[in-house]
């Protein structure tokens, strides 16, 4: 059967994103959080986005009403079970993923493939909680989902070749370009490279090498990259740079990759960059 409604867990930043270009794109949507009031916000965030989109030519308001209708806000998981293709993106917390798994698994289709949108987190790890581990897959988007145009296909361990090729229909489907990551890999690809450039740039503003401002600029104007690791870092938060370094350096077993003293700090103190407002920039 092919895919006609696609099921969300989690209806935070990148749920609710995945969800916006999933009704775009003509699929039924669930999205699911906890709390009656995540749900709101998603929808109304959604709504916000295709009123934009609207207003810049790139669909009709019919267009518009129809996506928005084709969009299934709940708090129940059981709702879940109408989908044919899952996509989980709660917290970055491998306990709940696993909680998250073992109750897809009990509720959906034995056909359905369950993917994770994890950042880092192993899917070889997270498909083991099921009975489905062939139908387990990484389908990591990148923030805003809405906008950025990649989506890596992770490979679990016991992954089947199938459930790679839906994935990657599934995302080309949804407009994304779509590689394929062939080996569970802390990080996969583009979090393997970014993560060390965070660290180099931290450790060059401790040092007292460059500031802030100077280190962005060279990087964006040197390495022609649209941001500057600051910048990125504030924008998705220096708190998930710090657990992804932490993650990194425990999984390879290898100090280079810890959290620098500087990271480590701002996280302390709470200057984690747009969630709440601090961070490099923001004081
Ligand atoms: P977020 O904090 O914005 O949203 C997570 C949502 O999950 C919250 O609304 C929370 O209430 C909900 N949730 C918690 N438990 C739940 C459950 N049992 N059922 C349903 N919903 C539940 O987080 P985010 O930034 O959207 O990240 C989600 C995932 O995507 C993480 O794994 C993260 O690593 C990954 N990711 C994040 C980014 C990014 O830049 N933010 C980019 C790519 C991937």
């Amino acid at each position: 059967m092919g895919i006609r409604t696609i099921g969300i867990v989690g209806a935070g930043a990148m749920g609710t994103g995945i969800a916006n270009v999933a009704a775009m794109a003509g699929y039924d949507v669930v999205i699911r959080d906890i709390e009656r009031s995540y749900v709101d916000r998603s929808l109304k965030t959604m709504d916000k986005f295709m009123a934009r989109s609207v207003e810049k030519g790139k669909m009709s308001a019919a267009e518009r009403q129809a996506a928005l209708a084709r969009v299934r806000g709940t708090t129940e998981l059981e709702d879940l079970a109408a989908a044919d293709f899952v996509i989980e993106a709660v917290l970055e917390n491998m306990d709940l993923k696993k909680e998250v798994f073992q109750a897809l698994d009990r509720l959906c289709r034995p056909e359905v493939i369950l993917s994770t949108n994890t950042s880092s987190m192993s899917i070889t790890a997270i498909a083991a909680v099921t009975q489905r581990p062939d139908k387990v897959c990484g389908l990591h988007f990148f923030n805003p989902a809405q906008i950025m145009r990649l989506v890596e296909v992770i490979r679990g361990m016991q992954t089947s070749d199938e459930t790679i090729v839906k994935a990657r229909d599934l995302a080309e489907a949804l407009g994304k370009t779509a590689i394929e990551v062939k080996k569970d890999s802390p990080g996969f690809v583009v979090n393997r490279i970014m993560i060390p450039q965070f660290i180099e740039a931290a450790r060059l503003l401790q040092e007292g090498v460059a500031s802030v401002e100077d280190i962005d600029t060279a990087v964006k104007l040197g390495l022609n990259y649209p941001m500057g690791p600051f910048e990125l870092m504030d924008f998705t938060g220096v708190d998930i740079s710090y657990h992804v370094m932490e993650y990194f350096a425990d999984e390879f077993r290898n100090n280079q990759y810890a959290a620098p003293q500087i990271i480590k700090q701002m996280v302390r103190a709470n200057k984690l960059g747009k969630k709440t407002g601090g961070g490099f920039y923001q004081g």
